[in-house]
């Protein structure tokens, strides 16, 4: 490969790469020729931290514990050392008998490790299968009955086939987690320790996991033997390449926003994240009445539907991407330039991984969150998670549509009820209280941006539809954010009126 630059250490908040006086080249790494071309092909140029470090140690057949989020190049890093060591001993395994199994939590996931297998598998003789539930059957059954070298799955189909004696796991010489802390967010614990206990004793074993929770560790521990560590990824920090912002807007407007923003930017791929199914559908409907090209995938669409609609937005047909968070956990999208947080997620880590699709491999990103009054309380949390604050950017030339005075509430417009933690706001904290929070930073603010004050002024606003009901439950108005008067805004544009509303049921 070219240019000696990077590696080793240096990370941004998402694990992307920063420069350090340390060279080294994926020629550096000991990986065989078939697999230096397929990276060449790749147009990669340098490997990753992730990849420097963790390349080796693979190489040599230690386990390994890595501490590395999405973005950070580490499907690379496992596949290609994998790919390595079964080629530098080959055998023919028998039918259904994978010699490499990988672990992942979701069906997105699996569909693209197993993609990244192929593609720098291209010149090896490696056959690899990925399986998953929610589609046919039938043809991994046929799959299984020829070789199967590599075997990307998510863990409960792959318990399925063990169930049905139809892939036989006796032959695994080497074992990945991948993703692991989300495995274990989505209940997958005790698959995961059946399988386990399926494959032979003596293996290599690779555990990626983005955070290190003690139930993360006792796995590790119980899984692992010896193992090397490599820590690329800071936990709990926001990159520095997403240029993050807020638009405090109430929530009946968030979708004419959303639309106002996609066509005043011109943004052409857009990734948008809601709390809901149920929101992410009529997000994506309502988009489509616009006439901007939309599609929502989530755990209740076919995998069909999810495929197609992912690869249309990667081949850019499909200009805005309506995603929960799970669904949006094995997208990996070269250069996403957009994100938007339709919602802000009531887990503050989960707001790292979604502007972390953005950004990713050294590009630079934009995340832009629509804030309710409501979410001020999550939004602080978050705030207070990637140590920084994000700026508050007023939209010019936003106008919102009338609403009828008493016009029922839309159950999915409802923003969620301040949860855990839920931050200071809401619970009557004075405004300009910051309970150790950072103030919004000029830093922090999009190039061009004008700010906003803290809690209101989206530039998004009628009256509320029901003032009574709309009244903030907690404490005066400006404490949960609400607006207050600005002789600016009261002669320029309508106020942002800021609801106070039930929860939408979260189903990510
Ligand atoms: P991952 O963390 O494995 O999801 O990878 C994130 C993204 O980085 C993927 O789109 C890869 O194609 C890309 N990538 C992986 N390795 C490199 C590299 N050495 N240089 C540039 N991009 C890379």
């Amino acid at each position: 490969m070219s240019s000696p630059v990077v590696s080793a250490g240096g990370v941004t908040p998402t694990g992307t790469p920063t420069a350090m006086p340390v060279t080294v080249k994926f020629t550096d790494l000991g990986l065989s020729a078939p697999l230096l071309r397929a990276v060449a092909e790749t147009g990669y140029t340098t490997p990753t931290p992730i990849q420097a470090q963790g390349i080796p140690l693979v190489l040599k057949g230690g386990d390994l514990l890595a501490a590395a989020q999405t973005g950070t190049g580490k499907t690379a890093g496992f596949t290609l050392p994998i790919l390595h060591r079964l080629t530098d001993k080959p055998l023919t395994p028998k039918p259904g008998r994978p010699r490499c199994l990988i672990l992942v939590p979701t069906r997105e996931l699996a569909a693209q490790v197993e993609e990244s297998v192929r593609t720098y598998g291209k010149y090896v003789d490696v056959k690899s299968m990925v399986m998953f539930g929610g589609v046919n059957i039938n043809p991994q059954y046929a799959a299984l009955r020829g070789r199967v070298d590599i075997l990307v799955a998510t863990p409960g189909r792959l318990l399925d086939h063990v169930g049905q004696k139809t892939v036989d796991l006796s032959g695994i010489e080497i074992l990945v987690l991948d993703e692991a802390d989300r495995m274990l967010d989505m209940g997958f614990i005790r698959d995961i320790k059946k399988v386990i206990a399926l494959v032979p004793k003596k293996r290599q074993t690779l555990l990626y996991s983005a955070t290190f929770s003690d139930e993360i560790k006792a796995l590790a521990n119980g899984l692992l033997d010896h193992p090397g560590s490599i820590e690329v990824a800071r936990r709990n920090t926001a990159s520095e390449l997403v240029e993050q912002s807020v638009h405090l807007v109430q929530q009946g407007h968030k979708k004419d926003l959303l639309a106002h923003l996609i066509r005043q930017h011109n943004w052409q791929q857009v990734l948008v994240f809601t709390r809901t199914k149920h929101g992410a559908n009529k997000l994506a409907e309502k988009l489509i009445k616009e006439n901007i090209p939309a599609a929502a995938i989530h755990g209740n669409k076919s995998q069909g539907a999810r495929t197609r609609a992912l690869a249309q937005f990667k081949d850019g047909t499909l200009q805005v991407l309506v995603a929960t968070d799970i669904a949006a956990r094995g997208i990996d999208i070269d250069q996403l330039p957009q994100v938007v947080n339709f919602e802000l997620p009531n887990v503050p880590e989960d707001y790292v991984h979604r502007i972390g699709r953005t950004g990713r491999a050294g590009s630079a990103g934009a995340a832009v969150s629509l804030v309710d009054a409501e979410e001020m309380g999550y939004l602080r949390d978050i705030e207070r998670l990637i140590k920084r604050g994000i700026a508050r950017v007023e939209v010019d030339g936003f106008v919102p549509p009338p609403t009828p005075v008493g016009a029922p509430l839309d159950r999915d417009e409802r923003p969620p009820r301040q949860g855990r933690g839920g931050g200071g706001q809401g619970r009557g904290q004075p405004r300009g209280q910051s309970h150790g929070q950072p103030r919004v930073q000029a830093d922090a603010r999009p190039a061009g941006a004008r700010p906003a004050a803290d809690g209101n002024r989206a530039g998004t606003g009628s009256a509320p539809r029901n003032p009574q009901r709309n009244a903030p439950r907690h404490g005066p108005a400006a404490a949960t954010g609400a607006p207050t008067p600005n002789r600016r805004e009261s002669h320029n544009r309508p106020r942002a009126a800021l609801l106070s509303a039930k929860p939408a049921k979260t189903d990510r």
